[in-house]
């Protein structure tokens, strides 16, 4: 059946994808943006579609519309980005999940939170499951973000236990594909676009630090199983649970694009995870999901738009 669904964040990286899947599965979508990380030119596929509507809305501030299913993916997500604002960010967290769940109370609608594997911190269980608590600096650099995520989960479990609500809660691994920024200082477009123009390839620290990288489309289509789910609200980790360090990312990276560029070594950031990998059998034996794309193959997508990019010139 249709029904019109707001997309908070839905020019972003994965909101936008998010939005385009819904579109496609024919629903009518109200695109929330504040446009400080999220673009127009993420949209330009869905932008004149008569069920696509564009607000742009800071979720730090109430929003009145009437919707039948929220996905509440408002916050900017790279360090660099969150770490430009940290005040903002912790709103964008808190005061925003506090705002759709209010939307979502009054409209009854289905509301899901885009959490993230950052809640569990600089882990020390291995991979990490969604009974594991964390270890999270409280006042540290990552912490606007980290805890302002944890936070809108507490919001949303108590939002459920008091009124009821119908909610989802996922946690969202590291996630790639074409429109990230590029200028986002993320490891997978600051490499692609370092290896593209043969500059020298910034790793931090020695790059023995692992992540786990999932390209977009597996991701999206995680979503929408969770939202679809009767009679479950998670917390569900969605990932690939394919882990590498960021040393082989490097050079993984540099074999894909055939590039000249050298690695170089730079600090560490501050409370930078040392290894994260996700544990997915739950989405697994709940939705029936796990990823389909492997690493090269999402890397070889990422990498042809990049490219595209630096030849038409809108990168330099
Ligand atoms: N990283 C790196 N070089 C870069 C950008 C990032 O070595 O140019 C490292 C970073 O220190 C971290 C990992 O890559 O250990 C992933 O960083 P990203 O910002 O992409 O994601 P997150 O730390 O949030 O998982």
């Amino acid at each position: 059946m249709k029904k019109r669904i707001l997309v908070t964040g839905g020019a972003g990286f994965i909101g936008s994808f998010l939005c385009e899947s819904l579109i496609n599965d024919g629903h009518y979508v109200i695109c929330c943006d504040n446009f400080y990380t999220g673009s127009e030119e993420n949209l330009k596929n869905i932008y004149n579609h008569k069920n696509f509507e564009l607000l742009r809305h800071d979720i730090t501030f109430p929003l009145y519309v009437e919707v039948d299913q929220i996905y509440n993916f408002a916050c900017p997500a790279s360090p660099i980005h969150y770490q430009n604002d940290p005040v903002q960010t912790i709103k964008t967290c808190v005061h925003g999940a506090i705002n759709m769940l209010g939307l979502a109370k009054r409209t009854k609608a289905r509301i899901m939170q885009a959490s993230t594997s950052e809640i569990y911190g600089d882990p020390e269980i291995h991979p990490q499951n969604e009974s594991y608590k964390g270890a999270v600096s409280i006042e540290g650099p990552r912490a606007c973000y980290d805890e302002g995520k944890r936070c809108a989960e507490t919001i949303f479990w108590d939002y459920r236990r008091q009124h009821k609500l119908d909610i989802r809660v996922i946690r969202i691994f590291n996630t790639f594909g074409p429109r990230m920024q590029p200028n986002d200082g993320r490891v997978v477009s600051n490499f692609i676009l370092q290896a593209l123009t043969n500059e020298n390839i910034t790793v931090y620290g020695k790059g023995q630090q692992t992540r786990s990288f999932c390209y977009i489309d597996d991701l999206v289509s995680g979503i929408l199983k969770m939202m679809k789910k009767e009679e479950f609200s998670g917390p569900i980790n969605l990932g690939n649970p394919s882990e590498i360090s960021i040393l082989d990312l490097a050079n993984e990276i540099i074999n894909l694009t055939g590039s000249k560029s050298k690695i170089i070594y730079n600090d560490l950031p501050i409370d930078d995870p040392q290894m994260r990998c996700p544990d997915i059998s739950l989405a697994n034996k709940v939705l029936g999901w796990s990823p389909r794309f492997d690493r090269k193959g999402g890397l070889k997508k990422t990498i042809k738009y990049f490219d595209s990019l630096l030849k038409k010139g809108l990168i330099s």
